[in-house]
């Protein structure tokens, strides 16, 4: 990034470093003479309540009940936590651990958009990584110091309020001891990563080159105080399923064998009886998985749920097509069967929700690309007909003659 100069008085300039720096001094200023206990404006009396958070959850977030609960329950304590710990009158009291949490699910059932979401609902920097590309310190790839640089980033560099931000780590799953690896070098992705994740969950107070990248001995370092950043973990762990079913036996899980219909409710009941056993099996190391004392699993999306995500959440991918369409002073509709074709296909292709935006594009590409210059049509509405050949949408023909319009 380069360095952009504000010019004041006559030949006197300031740099954008500078004003950054200067900034964060009178944030921390404000703070120190502040008077009550207090976290950008949170405070003991207005942290929401677990029920609140979870009702703002539910505005962006479709079904996952249980994760929801948990980790608003999560959340308040975290954050409660803090802030009695800032209290200077509350003190030697009882310590309350932190507890980063796990979360466990298919890929695109909302792990990382639960995680996101209660950071925008709490207002907190928020910062998301992914376990496989950290390396250990020396190899070439990431250091974990470089999601804490990510996270700083989002706090606008205010040290203080990164280190009170929540970060995911996706991918959790992938970085197991690898003990079938017959790599002739060492284990990259192992144990020395775990380890280095278990320090900065654990807390520790690491330092960060501010320009990320490698370390050098010469660089300056940020300090970031790991000790109350909520670390929020995702994985899939392909296959958790069948470690469950086979330490609790098939029959016992609830459901029935012989009823095969139902593969999405078999998987979601099973993974809800995860237990830390069955995740040291993916090669985790056991001071990790108590290092994320919570855990709750995520259930596979069904055709239902997939179309409600298209429809209900705040920012749903069709509310926002609709608003598309209304800048332009058009309506749109899309009908519940068509949606539930998109839905159908995006299960085909097993990424849960993720799939649907790239579908629902290529579906709207022609209508996009059109309907800009074709100031005849003012409504549109999708049937199933018009998308269940797996085409684009085509809009109709140009009205040929439009005074037939006004007879
Ligand atoms: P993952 O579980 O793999 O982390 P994400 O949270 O990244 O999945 O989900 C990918 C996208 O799918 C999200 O951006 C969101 O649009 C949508 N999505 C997934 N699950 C849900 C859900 N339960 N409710 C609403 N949208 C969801």
């Amino acid at each position: 990034m380069g360095v952009t100069l504000i010019s004041g008085p006559p030949n006197i300039y300031i740099c954008n470093e500078c004003v950054e720096l200067s900034n964060s001094i009178l944030i921390q200023e404000r703070r120190r003479t502040g008077q009550t206990p207090e976290m950008d404006g949170v405070t003991l009396e207005n942290l929401p309540k677990p029920r609140e958070i979870k009702s703002r959850l539910d505005e962006y977030v479709i079904s996952q009940d249980r994760a929801k609960k948990v980790l608003s329950v999560a959340v308040y304590n975290h954050y409660k936590r803090i802030l009695a710990q800032m209290n200077p009158e509350d003190e030697g009291g009882v310590e309350i651990e932190k507890s980063n949490v796990l979360l466990i699910g298919p890929t695109g059932t909302g792990k990382t958009l639960l995680a996101s979401t209660l950071a925008r609902v709490l207002d907190v920097p928020f910062a998301i990584g992914d376990a496989t590309t950290i390396t250990e310190a020396g190899y070439v790839g990431e250091d974990v110091e470089n999601l804490l640089l990510k996270l700083l980033q989002a706090a606008d560099f205010d040290r203080e309020r990164a280190e009170k931000g929540i970060v995911f780590i996706d991918e959790i799953d992938k970085i197991g001891r690898t003990t079938q690896n017959v790599s002739i070098t060492r284990d990259v992705s192992g144990e020395g990563v775990q380890q280095a994740l278990l320090k900065m969950l654990e807390g520790t107070v690491a330092n960060i080159p501010p320009q990320g990248g490698r370390k050098h001995p010469e660089q300056q370092y940020i300090q970031i105080d790991t000790r109350q950043i909520l670390f929020i973990c995702g994985g899939t762990f392909d296959g958790l399923h069948e470690i469950i079913q086979r330490r609790i036996g098939k029959q016992a899980i609830g459901f029935n064998l012989d009823d095969s219909g139902d593969e999405l409710t078999e998987l979601g009941v099973a993974l809800a009886q995860t237990e830390p056993d069955d995740i040291l099996q993916f090669g985790m190391i056991p001071e990790l998985i108590g290092r994320l004392p919570i855990l709750t699993t995520l259930a596979p999306l069904d055709c239902d749920e997939l179309v409600q995500i298209m429809m209900e959440p705040k920012n749903a991918i069709v509310k926002q097509y609709q608003k598309f369409f209304e800048l332009e002073g058009r309506s749109l509709e899309i009908d519940r069967e068509a949606l539930a074709w998109i839905a159908a296909k995006a299960i085909e292709k097993e990424t849960g929700a993720r799939a649907i935006r790239s579908i629902l594009e290529e579906v709207m590409l022609d209508v996009m690309y059109e309907l800009p210059s074709r100031d005849d049509i003012d409504n549109l509405t999708i049937t199933l007909d018009m998308i269940e050949g797996g085409e684009r949408v085509q809009l109709p023909e140009r009205r040929e003659d439009p005074q037939q319009d006004v007879a």
